[in-house]
């Protein structure tokens, strides 16, 4: 049951499979982390592309121009 994981995040369970997993996540302390630990990776990556100068200083959001 514990391979579910990662089926489950990338959303290619069936309607049962998820409902059954999302049933074992509620009482899973390891998948919960596991989770977690997967879900945070696709959007790591997202935040990567979407905000490549969110550290630098080169382009600033507030602009004086309005
Ligand atoms: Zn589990």
């Amino acid at each position: 049951m514990h391979d579910g994981v990662a089926a489950y995040v990338l959303g290619v369970l069936d309607d049962e499979e998820h409902e059954a997993f999302e049933r074992h996540l509620d009482t899973c302390e390891r998948c919960q982390a596991e989770l977690i630990e997967l879900a945070e990776l696709p959007e790591e990556l997202d935040e990567l592309k979407n905000a490549p100068s969110a550290s630098s200083g080169d382009d600033p959001p507030m602009s004086m121009s309005r």
